[in-house]
């Protein structure tokens, strides 16, 4: 089921960004979509603070990919110039490995996703007002509304 989070500042977005980063197990996949400047990566470094990352995580657009250790591995990954180098990057390794996936632009590689994840959409409803929709898919993923409250 849907979960709608409104939030009014950075601070208000990591911390539902961090929640989900303590909620988060091993092998989880997350899709971010959200236009430029919504939030996506502020999102993706509080959730690395849930994950107990202490590097400054930051957007991974020219490199595709990058990797942080925490509690668990976070690969952050933007996929919006992969195009069809799915194979070059060894993407399933990252999919069905022991870390977390953060996947900016998730809607670019749909088809090479499992089916089961967080889809999670970030809108800009102001200058500092945002719109968090969560959408969990399967069993294990439905927990997650449960931490934010
Ligand atoms: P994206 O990665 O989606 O392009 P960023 O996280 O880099 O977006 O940028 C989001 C911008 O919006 C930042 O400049 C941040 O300070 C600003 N911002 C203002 N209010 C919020 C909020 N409630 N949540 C997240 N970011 C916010
Ligand atoms: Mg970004």
């Amino acid at each position: 089921m849907k979960h709608v989070i409104k939030t009014q500042s950075v601070e208000e977005t990591q911390k539902v960004a961090y929640a989900i980063g303590k909620w988060v197990k091993s092998g989880m996949i997350l899709t971010l979509e959200g236009d430029l400047g919504a939030g996506k990566t502020t999102f993706t470094k509080g959730l690395a603070k849930g994950l107990d990352i202490k590097r400054n995580v930051n957007s991974p657009t020219f490199t595709i990919i990058k990797e942080y250790q925490g509690r668990l591995p976070l690969y952050h990954m933007d996929v919006y110039r992969l195009e069809n180098g799915a194979d070059e990057i060894g993407l399933d390794d990252y999919l069905y490995g022991e870390g977390v996936c953060v996947i900016e632009w998730a809607s670019m590689i749909e088809d090479l996703l499992p089916n089961e994840r967080l889809d999670i959409k970030i809108f800009r409803d102001g200058e500092f007002e945002r719109r968090i929709e969560l959408l969990p898919i399967g069993s294990e993923y439905e927990t997650v509304s449960e931490e934010l409250n």
